[in-house]
């Protein structure tokens, strides 16, 4: 038997109830993980708030720890007792114990700890895959990054730094500056109180930026179209302050032949070999200290509805995780 939260209907944290269910046998190419540490992640109350649709009653959380207590018929990747971790397969991470596809599991390496390994997996391929693959940053170029003290903006931001890139971060308070700041931002800009066109035309002579990452949505879709140098990258790839409206693509041609994409993890992490070069780029990342990651925030799983609360009321900095 296991914990598990579950939710019948879409809504407020509210919805979030803890149940007690059956795990099962894994089935074959399916493993059965006691999880030690599980990610919580924006994209989890949007799947919870119905912005993302979910077959209802479901489980929720994409991301977690743990330790591979069975393995069903022909699984070869992971052995009974390994450390591993993983980001993806169906919603379900929310709960002590899971059975899941071995497909998406990682090897852990043992520098890497489980509570670390909670914090990072998704949102560390995220920064990998945006940097690397979605608009490839190159050394001296200058980025803007909104939310840079969250939990992407702060992998991304000491990602970035490591690598020679100038990154404007934004924020939305004076404390989270001074920690976009520590972490590696070149520039800060609290968007709450400052104009951030004005402010990044200003640091870049002008010009505006090659790309702009913008999470935020409908509250910075403006702004960032308006920071963009001719021909820059619009990568648009979250909503937490709600989604992007509509818009024609004239526009694009109106702000200089911009280019927009509205990526997601899972079509940059489809087959095994993208998922294992994405998770050892970041592993390998954290290994040489370049990022530093640990949990800003710890709850008991039961105590998910909080976890919600303080992540979509901007009260939480970096990564945050649940304790079975
Ligand atoms: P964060 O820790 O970054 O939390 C979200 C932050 O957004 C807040 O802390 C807040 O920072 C800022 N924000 C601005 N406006 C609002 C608002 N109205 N309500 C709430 N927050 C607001 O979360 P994550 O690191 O988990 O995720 C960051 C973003 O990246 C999310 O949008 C998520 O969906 C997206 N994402 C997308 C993926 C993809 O592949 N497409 C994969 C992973 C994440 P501040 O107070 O400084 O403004």
């Amino acid at each position: 038997m296991t914990l598990a939260i579950r939710f019948y209907q879409t809504g407020g944290p509210e919805v979030l109830q803890t149940e007690t269910m059956e795990v099962g046998a894994p089935g074959p190419g399916e493993v059965r993980l006691r999880h030690t540490a599980i990610g919580v992640n924006f994209i989890d109350t949007y799947v919870r708030s119905g912005l993302y649709p979910a077959g209802l009653p479901s489980g929720l959380g994409t991301e977690a720890a743990g330790v591979v207590e069975a393995v069903g018929a022909s699984v070869e990747q992971v052995r009974v007792g390994e450390r591993v971790a993983y980001c993806g397969g169906p919603l379900g991470a929310y709960s002590e114990q899971r059975l899941i596809p071995a497909s998406v599991l990682v090897k852990l390496p043992d520098e890497i700890g489980d509570e670390q390994a909670a914090c990072m997996m998704l949102q560390g391929m995220t920064v990998e895959y945006l940097i690397r693959r979605t608009y490839p940053v190159q050394p001296g170029q200058t980025v803007l990054w909104h939310a840079a003290a969250g939990g992407v903006g702060q992998i991304a931001v000491q990602w970035l730094s490591s690598l020679g890139v100038n990154v404007i971060g934004t924020v939305g308070s004076d404390a989270k500056a001074e920690l976009a700041r520590a972490l590696g931002c070149a520039h800060v800009i609290n968007y709450s109180t400052e104009n951030v066109v004005e402010r990044v035309r200003e640091l870049t002579g002008g010009h505006g930026v090659p790309v702009v990452y913008d999470s935020v949505g409908k509250d910075t879709f403006e702004i960032s179209l308006n920071c963009l140098a001719p021909r820059g990258m619009f990568v648009s790839f979250g909503n937490a302050s709600g989604a992007v409206p509509p818009f024609s693509p004239l526009l694009l041609a109106q702000k200089g032949s911009l280019f927009f994409t509205r990526p997601r993890l899972g079509d940059y992490t489809a087959s095994r070999e993208e998922l294992e070069v994405s998770a050892n780029a970041l592993f390998e990342r954290v290994q040489a200290g370049a990022i530093k990651i640990a949990p800003s925030q710890r709850y008991a799983l039961a105590d998910v509805a909080e976890a919600h609360r303080d992540l979509e009321g901007r009260r939480t900095t970096g990564s945050l995780i649940l304790l079975p």
